[in-house]
């Protein structure tokens, strides 16, 4: 059988055709303690001010500005204490003339008091204080809703859920939150030479490092995971187990077999099962091979069997995939540009990644690869938090070279200590 011919589709291409198809996840409610990491499917309204009530942001004495008016280190003017309040208690006293209502943090500014003294800003007698400064109105007040009225809208449909919008979601008394269902997902890894972690190695035999990879991967962006067994390079078989994935699962991760070698099977598995192939070259090293599929709106996504393509893959195509599902606003890899501090000799007329590490030393932002960076490499993408991205072109790339870098694991960021 002659070898297929396939056309490469720009990288940007191959991501819009991925997040323009019409699947969504249905909207659902889960519960606050729950919601960390799924995306909100309504926008959020202020239904109070916050803060609610005009309170003290210190410890110290509520009074009448004006009875502050003239103060100094020679003339201090006295206060009368008639109440004392914490957080969450509210003065029955009406503040008047040089009298003060001790205050702590968080309590409601009492009625006639206009300001506070902040603790250190006084010296205290018996029942009373003297202070050596005047005061404005609203000094020291938390203003009732200064930062937010009623109406405001204070997340929008589409954000993730992170631990700002749960306090947000806290603050309004939500205990169930409508979000988008998460995409469930089933991930196999396919190749004859492949045994479990736990197996023995045998000649001619590798460990299966892309199934656990890639399972992590999706959890770590909160997604629940089916792992199936390794599937032989066995067309029969592997149909079947893609077939019984696809029924069940939104997403079907398949690495491995996706090229067009004797023992690639997941082309065929595309044809048999009708998908709709959104590509299955893409311009790009690692992982050219990638093919992306639809079939009865479960994303099907061949990721090749090298390592740092199926890691480049999952990043590319599988997160913008996810996030566009999820009915995220931001669904695409986040972007920065950082100094290339290594020669890249090689040319390639695709744009190549590179499993890299990304620093900020105090001036800029340098990036250098993180280790031996052929597809196939394992221990670089462990030490890597961001991918270079270097256009294809006819000649290679120096050091001090600008580029573009596509920030992925913050948690392998080596950081000195800037602040
Ligand atoms: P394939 O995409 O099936 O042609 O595989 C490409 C290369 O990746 C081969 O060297 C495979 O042995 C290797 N490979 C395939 N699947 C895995 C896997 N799950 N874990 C580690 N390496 C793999
Ligand atoms: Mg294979």
């Amino acid at each position: 059988m002659p070898v297929e011919k396939r056309h490469p589709i720009p990288v940007t291409e191959a991501i819009q055709r991925v997040v323009k198809q019409d699947i969504f996840m249905d909207k659902t409610q889960v519960k606050l303690n729950d919601s960390l990491g799924y995306v909100l499917a309504e926008d959020i309204v202020a239904t109070y001010e916050i803060p609610r009530f005009d309170k003290s942001p210190y410890d110290g004495f509520a009074i009448r500005a004006k009875d502050s008016e003239g103060a100094s280190g020679d003339h201090r003017i006295e206060f009368k204490v008639i109440d004392h309040i914490g957080a969450g208690s509210v003065s029955e006293h009406v503040v008047g003339d040089h009298e003060a209502v001790r205050i702590m943090t968080g309590a409601a500014m009492p009625e006639g008091a206009d300001a506070v003294v902040m603790l250190e800003q006084t010296t205290e007698g018996e029942g009373t204080f003297t202070l050596r400064k005047a005061f404005e109105p609203g000094d020291n007040v938390s203003k009732k809703g200064e930062e937010t009225t009623v109406g405001d809208v204070v997340l929008q449909k589409g954000q993730h859920i992170n631990a700002g919008a749960i306090a947000v979601l806290a603050t309004y008394g939500y205990t169930d939150v409508p979000v988008y269902q998460k995409p469930s997902v089933a991930v196999i890894a396919t190749g004859s030479e492949l045994l479990d972690v736990e197996d023995e190695l045998e000649p001619g035999k590798i460990r299966n490092s892309n199934g656990p990879m890639v399972q992590a991967l999706a959890e770590k962006i909160g997604l629940n995971v089916d792992t199936y067994k390794i599937q032989q390079d066995d067309l029969e078989s592997s149909l079947a187990v893609v077939k019984e994935a696809a029924e069940s699962h939104d997403i079907v991760i398949t690495t491995g077999g996706v090229s067009v070698g004797d023992y690639d099977y997941l082309p065929e598995i595309y044809q048999q099962l009708n998908a709709e192939v959104l590509f299955n070259k893409v311009a790009m090293r690692p992982g050219s091979v990638t093919t992306v599929a639809v079939a009865d709106d479960t994303y099907l996504f061949g990721l090749s069997g090298n390592p740092s393509a199926c890691y480049t893959g999952f990043e590319l195509f599988v997160k913008p995939a996810v996030f566009h599902m999820m009915g995220a606003t931001r669904i695409y890899p986040q972007v920065v540009q950082a100094t290339l501090m290594e020669d890249f000799k090689k040319a390639n007329p695709f744009t190549r990644f590179i499993r890299a590490t990304v620093t900020f030393n105090g001036k800029a932002m340098t990036v250098v690869p993180s280790g031996f960076n052929k597809s196939g490499a394992v221990v670089a993408i462990a030490h890597s938090n961001a991918m270079i991205m270097l256009p294809g072109g006819s000649r290679g790339y120096q050091a001090g070279y600008t580029v573009n870098v596509i920030l992925t694991d913050s948690s392998a960021l080596e950081a000195e200590l800037l602040i």
